[in-house]
């Protein structure tokens, strides 16, 4: 998912708009965007992409300068209108909406304790268990005594935008896993899960969020507080490789050159002799310009890809994506008949993709496929926001070994890059998540009930 907000500029929800739309790529399921005018909230939201929800006319109910907006993907609590965020709240002590990007790992237990003190669930989202955390007690202490108790009951991954009548909180999670970043615009602020936004809407880029921080942003300006002093900077590594804008800066490191750099490393890694480097449009092409680089092998469009079909990763059901795949991309016959590929993407999930691309450039008349992954393989579930939350989806998981999700996948040979140069390519640092590649968890995983019962 995406989170946008806009704090002191008029027509804040127009902007949360624009924002929201150089973030679709982070989810396509669904968007809302709540502004507040006057203390009075108004809330739009709806299924769909962000231009087919918003027209004119509702983007002008959303009066007022402080807006917070999302996109959808859904991992937990699958579709449907009611798990499109922002949430909003009404309540004796004040209103507030909420948009959260991430996946917690405690949702089961921490619902089973609310639902007991009475709660009641609107959505299957765990996005709503931050709401139902902060209103647990009726109290009249100022707002952020809460929410810091909230943040600190939850266990997992978010980047976290609360809106009252008056401020912006932007909260992330103490391991840092999700992106937030916020920028100045006039007299006012931004706040978004990637910078490529600011761009759009000509803010300045300030600062990125800390783990285990709360800004929060008000007519005072930025104020900031901590609410765990446990503070890593896990960063997601695919955000890097995969789900983030080439052109936004996560912690420092713009995204295109860091793919571009894994391209580098992949070909010192695992060279190979070929005639032409092709890359997966359009997420792995900073990684073959990469190799390509690298190895003096010319690049070239071998794969086209159409522009109208959304990612086909985050289509829900596999046989959506299927279908996706095949409409997306098509090989181009003149450029791969009789050569040797080397074919670069940049991950391998499922295998769907891959295994598509392998037989329609052999269909095209490729001589050699060299498939070189710009990411380890991926063996691990992620539990933090990234829909691939169960083993038996992993094709790297499912297989013995990497010979035989090769023979599966048809290629002449399929090499993936090392852990390290995921580390490296972020600027050597060593506090990566790389979970789903090593199995190395960076916060504690909880068992639901039901885990319990089936083991
Ligand atoms: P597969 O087809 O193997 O299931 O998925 C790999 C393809 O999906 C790659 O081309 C990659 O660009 C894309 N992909 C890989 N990882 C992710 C991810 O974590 N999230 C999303 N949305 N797409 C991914
Ligand atoms: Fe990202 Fe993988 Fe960690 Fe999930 S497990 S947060 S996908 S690096
Ligand atoms: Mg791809």
């Amino acid at each position: 998912c995406g989170v946008f907000g806009v704090f002191g500029v008029e027509k804040a929800a127009s902007l949360t708009y624009y924002g929201l739309h150089s973030l679709q790529h982070r989810g396509q399921e669904g968007c809302g965007i709540v502004s507040v005018d006057n203390r009075t909230f108004h809330r739009v939201k709806g299924e769909g992409l962000v231009t087919e929800v918003f027209n004119e006319d509702n983007l002008r109910t959303l009066t007022g300068n402080m807006a917070i907006g999302h996109v959808r993907y859904s991992t937990t609590g699958g579709g449907g209108i009611d798990n499109v965020q922002p949430f909003m709240f009404m309540h004796s002590t004040g209103d507030f909406a909420l948009a959260h990007n991430g996946n917690l790992v405690n949702s089961f237990q921490l619902k089973t304790f609310l639902e007991e003190r009475g709660s009641l669930f609107h959505s299957t989202s765990d996005s709503e268990i931050f709401a139902h955390l902060i209103k647990k007690e009726t109290d009249s202490r100022d707002r952020i005594f809460p929410i810091l108790e909230a943040l600190n009951m939850v266990e997992g991954a978010f980047a976290l935008l609360i809106m009252t009548a008056s401020k912006i909180y932007a909260c992330r999670d103490k391991h840092g896993l999700r992106p937030l970043s916020i920028g100045k615009l006039g007299d006012g602020y931004v706040v978004s899960s990637e910078t490529c936004a600011f761009e759009v809407v000509g803010a300045e880029f300030i600062r990125d969020v800390a783990p285990g921080e709360v800004v929060i942003i008000d007519v005072n300006g930025l104020q900031s507080v901590d609410y765990s002093k446990f503070k890593h900077y896990n960063m997601c590594a695919m955000e890097y490789v995969y789900f983030a804008r080439p052109d936004s800066d996560i912690e420092g490191t713009n995204v295109h050159a860091f793919r571009k750099e894994t391209g580098r490393m992949l070909y010192e890694e695992a060279p190979v002799d070929a005639d032409i480097v092709v890359g997966v449009p359009d997420s792995s092409l900073s990684a073959a310009i990469g190799y390509s680089e690298a190895s003096g092998i010319p690049y070239e469009m071998g794969l086209i890809k159409n522009k109208y079909v959304g990612r086909t990763f985050i289509q829900p059901s596999q046989e959506l994506r299927e279908k996706g795949v095949r409409m997306k991309l098509s090989p181009v016959r003149s450029i791969v008949e009789g050569k040797r590929l080397v074919i670069v993407d940049d991950s391998i999930v499922r295998g769907t993709t891959s295994r598509r691309i392998v037989k329609m450039l052999r269909q095209s008349g490729a001589k050699e496929i060299h498939m070189r992954i710009a990411s380890p393989a991926i063996t691990h579930p992620c539990f933090y926001g990234v829909d691939m939350s169960t083993y038996d989806e992993l094709i790297c998981a499912r297989e013995k070994d990497l010979e035989a999700v090769r023979r599966l996948i048809g290629a002449d040979s399929l090499v993936w890059l090392s852990p390290e140069a995921l580390y490296k390519a972020a600027g050597g640092r060593k506090e990566l998540c790389i979970a789903c590649f090593n199995g190395r968890y960076p916060t504690a995983l909880y068992q639901s009930i039901h885990d319990v019962n089936k083991d």
